[in-house]
């Protein structure tokens, strides 16, 4: 049977050749336009120094927030060339777009290990179009074209699906390649138990999530604003917690389907309740069963935390996204610590993602404790959908 492979950098001949590298370089800037988190950068630096002590002619291309399909010096990538500048130690050059003769030019005057930073992709309306002929035009730039985009795999875009077609050498990075790396042992050849843990705001935004999830895991705990549609759904009254009404008979068929398949579903069994979504709110600990009428569940309670952190002792792989509450509050942000820790101690292979979760991870310093954190936010829980990502599928050869 023919098996479908991601070939990667480094089992591709870059010296000499000008090499076009999809990157995610949307950071968070502030009002001064500095970089309020360079995560994203650091990320893909492994693929780009490699690039360099290849002796490639490095072309790297991104996107920066939503500029609308038009140039908008706003959204240029100037403090992203800038902090490329710093941190490798050499000249990156912002070219004034990403296609056209004065680009074409720069990079005809490209030597071996020169770094030229293509202007925001989406000041092009056909990048988020998926554009054939756009992307012709970005592929017409180089030899060989890289995906090391991540944060953006979900999307298909002219950068990172119609280029793939204009190129004979294609493949991942190494960053792209952590991530499918890591995705494959947690979720296709898991070493079992396999526990996830759902949390955040809606269930909504995570149905197909945890439909997919139910078949493939031995244990799920769901946490966060989630939790309380499926408390509902059992029949307790959570007062003013956050309940989606219209996904109660969903949440029956979920915790149904988790029985069916012998998959043990926990649920709060306490919170830390609050008359309002607020930090200086009056609050109490009480269990489920108890929320006052008009109060609020806003985060797990201590015997929750108990519950769920004992409740991986067995676990050889552990799957998290999504806080255990308002976080952000300091009076709602013990459960969502308190998983971070208890993944932090475990020694099944731990994977975070989903932007929030990882903000958790970092405020307790605690990134090196964790096997993994994905950087895709969107990506990430595409992943957990088990749907296939359109950027990575283009990059699959059979062979
Ligand atoms: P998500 O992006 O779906 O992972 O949701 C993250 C957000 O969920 C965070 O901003 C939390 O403040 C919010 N959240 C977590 N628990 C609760 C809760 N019990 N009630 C309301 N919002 C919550």
């Amino acid at each position: 049977m023919a098996i479908k492979y991601i070939k990667y950098i480094d089992k591709i001949n870059l010296k000499g050749k000008r090499v076009l590298i999809r990157v995610d370089l949307n950071v968070p800037l502030d009002k001064n336009k500095n970089i309020t988190d360079g995560n994203r950068i650091q990320s893909v630096l492994p693929t780009i120094n490699y690039s360099i002590k290849q002796d490639a002619k490095i072309i790297l291309m991104s996107h920066l927030g939503r500029p609308k399909g038009k140039p908008d010096t706003e959204f240029s990538l100037l403090p992203v060339a800038k902090y490329l500048c710093e941190v490798l130690q050499k000249k990156v050059i912002l070219a004034p777009d990403c296609i056209g003769q004065e680009v074409e030019k720069l990079v005809s005057e490209m030597q071996p290990r020169d770094i030229l930073l293509l202007e925001n992709l989406r000041f092009h309306p056909e990048e988020e179009k998926n554009d054939r002929e756009f992307g012709r035009k970005l592929a017409n730039l180089a030899d060989v074209y890289i995906n090391d985009a991540f944060g953006t795999a979900h999307r298909a875009h002219a950068s990172n699906v119609a280029v793939v077609e204009f190129f004979k050498e294609f493949g991942g990075g190494f960053l792209m390649k952590n991530e499918i790396e890591y995705f494959r042992k947690a979720m296709v050849e898991p070493a079992r138990p396999l526990v996830a843990i759902m949390g955040g705001a809606k269930v909504s935004e995570k149905l197909d999530a945890l439909e997919n999830l139910i078949q493939k895991v031995d244990k799920i705990f769901i946490g966060g604003g989630m939790a309380y549609t499926f408390l509902k759904a059992l029949g307790y009254d959570v007062g003013k917690s956050l309940v989606e009404g219209d996904l109660i008979e969903t949440a029956k068929m979920i915790m149904a389907k988790a029985k069916e398949r012998k998959v043990a579903l926990l649920l709060p069994v306490d919170c830390v309740a609050a008359d309002q979504l607020d930090s200086r709110a009056s609050t109490k600990i009480t269990s489920i069963q108890e929320i006052p009428p008009g109060w609020m569940g806003l985060d797990i309670g201590p015997a929750t935390r108990v519950l769920f952190a004992e409740s991986l002792a067995e676990a050889k792989t552990i799957v998290w996204n999504g806080p255990m509450g308002v976080f952000e509050m300091e009076p709602f942000s013990k459960g969502t610590f308190a998983m971070v820790e208890a993944l932090a101690e475990s020694s099944a292979l731990t994977i975070v993602g989903g932007g929030d979760t990882d903000v958790a991870v970092h405020k307790l310093n605690a990134a090196d404790k964790i096997s993994y954190i994905s950087t895709g936010g969107g990506a990430f829980i595409e992943i957990l959908k088990g749907k296939p990502l359109p950027s990575i599928s283009v990059l699959e050869r059979t062979g």
